[in-house]
């Protein structure tokens, strides 16, 4: 069975994080390495470091996840934004060594006033300076996105080209989230329309680079270009697709994420945490339920 995780808050430190998400029942976590719309984060201290590893350590929770900050935009056109994004991506890397994490998940940018090839020429040379300075034990993901607006990432062809323009490439790989994708156009609403997109992905970019998912379901449909997240089976995706994916042998061990909203439920009079319920879904799709 695939590694199931969630986002969740650092609030009251790194290691609650950990926490909660184990609390309920996940196999993993994904983080902000610090509040997700600042440029720049308290450094992060030994104690809060330490508190991390024997978190992770108590509960068995492994392949924990950081997702950089949404002020970065490795595509801009305006160069103060450009050099500001790229210290601070830099940054997250040097946050996810501190943290022994090692995987940076990333929206690849927005080319906004230039063009589409020029944005993905801007975060090629980037990412060619961010891995030239950074630890080496941390891999890039790459998301793919929806294409809203002019963000770049909802291509398969734009991931291609800024893994193979990137001097440091053994150290990217792609995070495959499913709203996204199926917002940006992509069909993987049966399973040979699953077969299909997958066969695309590993076409275009290698099916090898895929290093995590992020499951969630669309709140608007397929092709909207607009990232709306809804809770598993509760979107335009449905729930059916989701167990192509789960199922998928490939991707056995890759850890998949759940950035679905917060909340609670009443399921059977009962009061449930959102993310109990699908991470339930998840596992009962898992076991072909
Ligand atoms: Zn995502």
């Amino acid at each position: 069975m695939p590694y199931f995780g969630v986002h969740e808050s650092i609030a009251g430190g790194f290691h609650q994080a950990v926490s909660r998400a184990a609390a309920n029942g996940f196999d993993t976590v994904q983080i902000f390495s610090k509040n997700s719309n600042q440029w720049r984060g308290a450094p992060i201290s030994d104690e809060a470091a330490d508190a991390f590893a024997s978190a992770l350590e108590q509960t068995g929770l492994t392949s924990p996840l950081i997702h950089d900050s949404y002020l970065i935009n490795l595509a801009s056109p305006k160069s103060d934004l450009l050099e500001k994004s790229i210290a601070a991506f830099a940054d997250e890397l040097q946050r996810a060594e501190r943290l022994g994490i090692t995987s940076v998940v990333t929206h690849p940018g927005s080319y906004t006033t230039s063009s589409e090839q020029e944005g993905i020429g801007t975060i090629v040379r980037a990412l060619d300076t961010i891995l030239a300075s950074s630890p080496k034990s941390v891999t890039v993901l790459l998301e793919t996105t929806a294409g809203q607006g002019t963000n770049l990432g909802c291509r398969f062809e734009h991931l291609a080209e800024m893994i193979s323009g990137c001097s440091y490439n053994d150290r990217l790989g792609v995070c495959f989230d499913t709203c996204h994708v199926f917002a940006s156009g992509y069909d993987f609403s049966t399973q040979s329309a699953y077969e299909a997109t997958m066969a695309e992905f590993d076409r275009v970019i290698g099916i090898d680079r895929l290093k995590a998912f992020h499951l969630n379901d669309s709140v608007r449909e397929n092709a909207s270009r607009i990232d709306r997240h809804a809770h598993i089976g509760y979107g335009k995706i449905g729930r059916e697709p989701f167990g192509f994916i789960v199922t998928d042998p490939r991707f056995a061990e890759t850890p998949m994420y759940l950035e679905t909203p917060k909340g609670t439920t009443e399921i059977d009079s009962q009061q449930l945490d959102w993310d109990v319920v699908n991470l339930r879904t998840l596992r009962s799709l898992a076991e072909n339920k």
